[in-house]
């Protein structure tokens, strides 16, 4: 029999697989519980295990796990930037916040990105492959174990794609809200995706209302195109729909990332046509302010056309927020910690 890679199986796969090997039903859902809700990593952990059943599982298979790479500490707050290391020796980047009222770790979906945005370090260095689930848990569930502390909010808004690695993205959600393992609520898990708007209408009909942000950075196509090569696939109003679509069918609110580029993107007439795009959606707009990478050759907007720009959008009627920056002293952007182990 194949060689099986428990930590990558839900449930159903597990409960057939024990069936397989001549066990009881019930000992899959231990198995799962076990990878899931304690966190084991070697089979020699299921204690509640005979041993010749712990034998019979190494035989068939194991819990591939991975491993942390390298680990920075902010001075300033509490966040930890992780490089993970995966079985096959590559590396991505997992970032863990602390908040007065939860504790967040925002994941990467793929190894490398192939969506070539201009402003982003995680495109850089080209497209890998996409992550399995398990790797997605993995960085959950390593991290956790680092921190001390449970994880109670994902975000998927790391290095990757997460809708151009969909069923996987699936999988892993599937997994790690079921009630027997790590349980989490499908309200604290956030994706961000550019706008691949076929799949956002496909991740409305699973059933899984999870958070939804856009990766929005400019309200007119002619301007997104030359930052977001997505664009020249689907337009914005293609994506503004499916995000209407998305809200109607799960209830969850959508949120719009808007970075903030100086003299590209921060003008009245910008906000206005944000205003004229989303006009009478339920949706929050977060505003970051453009984290410099070697490779775009743009600043952020001052701290002041920040706030003028946040200001212009309350009058113009919208809910904007401005986002706080953590770890500031551990190297900014998302995939700049990656691309620095890769280069040097
Ligand atoms: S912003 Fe997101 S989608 Fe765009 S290149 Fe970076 S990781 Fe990929």
């Amino acid at each position: 029999m194949k060689n099986k890679n428990y930590n990558n199986m839900d449930l159903e796969e597990l409960s057939e697989f024990i069936e397989s090997i001549g066990e009881k039903k019930f000992r899959a859902k231990q198995l799962f519980q076990g990878i899931h809700k304690n966190k084991y990593y070697g089979i020699d952990e299921f204690t509640n295990f005979s041993l010749s059943l712990r034998e019979k599982l190494k035989k068939h298979g194991n819990i591939v796990p991975s491993k942390i790479y390298n680990k920075l500490e902010s001075k300033l707050d509490k966040t930890r930037k992780y490089l993970i290391e995966l079985n096959d020796g590559n590396i991505i980047e997992s970032v863990y916040m602390e908040y007065s009222t939860h504790n967040t770790i925002c994941i990467s979906s793929q190894v490398g990105c192939k969506m070539g945005c201009t402003f982003c370090a995680s495109t850089k260095q080209k497209f890998v492959r996409n992550l399995e689930p398990y790797e997605l848990l993995n960085q959950v569930y390593t991290v956790q174990k680092d921190i001390g502390k449970r994880i109670s909010n994902i975000v998927l808004m790391g290095i990757g794609e997460p809708l151009d690695n969909y069923d996987n993205i699936i999988k892993f959600i599937k997994i790690l809200s079921n009630k027997d393992g790590y349980n989490i609520s499908l309200r604290n898990i956030t994706l961000s995706t550019c706008g691949i708007v076929p799949k956002i209408y496909e991740l409305a009909e699973e059933n899984l209302p999870i958070n939804m942000t856009i990766s929005l950075h400019n309200p007119f196509d002619n301007e997104r195109k030359k930052i977001m090569p997505i664009e020249k696939k689907y337009n914005i109003k293609e994506i503004v729909d499916s995000t209407k679509y998305y809200f109607e069918k799960t209830g969850r609110r959508i949120s719009f990332e808007y970075t903030l580029i100086e003299g590209v993107n921060d003008s009245y007439k910008h906000a206005l046509e944000l205003r004229n795009i989303i006009r009478g959606m339920n949706c929050h707009i977060n505003l970051i302010p453009l984290n410099k990478i070697r490779e775009f050759n743009e600043n952020s907007s001052s701290k002041d056309a920040i706030n003028k720009f946040k200001n212009n959008l309350e009058k113009l009627g919208l809910n904007a927020t401005v986002r706080k920056s953590l770890g500031q002293d551990i190297s900014g952007a998302c995939g700049q910690l990656r691309a620095a182990h890769i280069i040097k």
